[in-house]
């Protein structure tokens, strides 16, 4: 099929001076791999799975097509739904998405609206209704209590976008999901981005694009290899306390860390003892409430605490520049998590470093692990690979 070359330069995709100067002004002077490849694809109109390592630049690569899009309209349905529509698995990263769209958006004067869950539906209610929102950015099960309550439609969206998208195909997302892609008329544009992208989504992917595109930036689940690995074999669980005591002040000084651990529960009691060990915690995590969950991040983006405790809650999207340390206290329920958990750091283009604990009774992850560090350039320890063949 005929597909647009990549384009090595912003002046080559045709945008005009209002929007070059968004981009400009972004601080973009290149266009990073997945976006030289994307954008001309997305350009064209055609709907693509794109695949790219975390911190490489994807939302651009989908947003500023969506603004093209959008300008190119004639107003063909008389409604006043959104045109783009994002979806994605989080509310941080759907607050984050908005963020970002909206300083593009603003050299077209478009309206960017957010709505997710655990805030004020009254609020978002009245935003939607309150204007023309041209783009929408979605949490799908808050997006679908929205278009109950009449709030809005998406019989104008043409441009829909999937983030995450393998993580929306999941089980608990992926009936909303797929009612929300049954509602939007079957001529749109559809793009699905992630870092990963196991075989099985492929096949789920491929029922809601229309001959799409695939294109791939290294493999699926392959690392940042701006992320430097290293995985600390411990004898037993009780060790880490004393391993993190050790450690975290010399991470401190590189810059933000976010420690991942398993469960919610866990994430304050770390969160309290590190507090207590005299350091500026902030913990994340699904039981608190939203109020609670943004003004964490927003202290965290604002480098008012310095030391992030999460569980995966924060594994996928965000963007935070001062992150330089990932440390995985608990190790990930499966390999793609830990790609995306460790990818909260080396963004585009900056150094970072991510440390996983694992235990001897791990040996299993061990296993996965070695084989993910060998697929992402990074040196394999001789504990790591013993554990790993025990
Ligand atoms: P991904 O979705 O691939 O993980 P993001 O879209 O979050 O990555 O982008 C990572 C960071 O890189 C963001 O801070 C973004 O503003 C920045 N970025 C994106 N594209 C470029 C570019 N062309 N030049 C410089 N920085 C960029
Ligand atoms: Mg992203």
């Amino acid at each position: 099929s005929a597909v647009a070359k990549p384009c090595v330069s912003f002046a080559h995709f045709g945008f005009d001076d209002d929007l070059m100067a968004a981009i400009i002004k972004a601080g973009y002077s290149e266009p990073s791999a997945i976006q030289k490849q994307a954008l001309p694809v997305a350009l064209n109109g055609r709907d693509i799975i794109g695949i790219a390592k975390t911190g490489s630049g994807k939302t651009a690569a989908f947003v500023l097509p969506m603004l093209v899009h959008i300008m190119d309209q004639e107003e063909l349905i008389k409604s006043d739904g959104p045109i783009g529509l994002i979806l994605a698995p989080t509310r941080e990263l759907a607050v984050q998405i908005y963020t970002e769209t909206k300083k593009f958006a603003k050299a077209y004067g478009l309206k960017v609206a957010a709505v997710y869950g655990g805030a004020s539906k009254m609020q978002q209610f009245k935003e939607l209704r309150s204007g023309t929102v041209e783009i929408l950015v979605a949490t799908p099960g808050r997006l679908i209590d929205m278009i109950k309550m009449k709030a809005t439609n998406l019989r104008r969206v043409s441009y829909l976008c999937l983030d995450e998208a393998d993580r929306m195909f999941d089980l608990g997302f992926e009936p909303q999901v797929r009612s929300l892609c049954d509602n939007i008329r079957p001529d749109r544009q559809t793009l699905l981005f992630s870092a990963t992208f196991q075989k099985r989504v492929e096949s789920l992917a491929r029922q809601v694009t229309t001959d799409p595109i695939r294109i791939s930036v290294g493999h699926s689940g392959q690392a940042n290899e701006d992320i430097t690995q290293e995985v600390i074999v411990l004898d037993d669980e009780l060790l880490k306390w004393g391993w993190l005591m050790q450690y975290l002040p010399s991470y401190c000084i590189d810059g933000s860390v976010i420690i991942f651990v398993s469960r919610k529960g866990a994430v304050d009691l770390l969160a309290n003892n590190i507090k207590e060990a005299g350091y500026n915690v902030g913990a994340l995590h699904g039981d608190l409430m939203q109020v609670e969950r943004e003004k964490v991040l927003r202290d965290f983006r604002a480098n008012k605490i310095t030391i992030l405790v999460a569980t995966d809650v924060a594994a996928r999207g965000l963007d935070i520049k001062a992150v330089k340390t990932v440390i995985n206290y608990d190790i990930a329920r499966d390999i793609d998590s830990h790609t995306h958990r460790v990818g909260r750091t080396g963004r585009a283009g900056e150094k970072g470093k991510a440390i996983t604990l694992v235990t001897k009774k791990e040996d299993r992850f061990a296993g996965e692990l070695v084989h993910h560090l060998e697929g992402s350039n990074q040196p394999v320890s001789k504990e790591l690979m013993d554990l790993a063949l025990s």
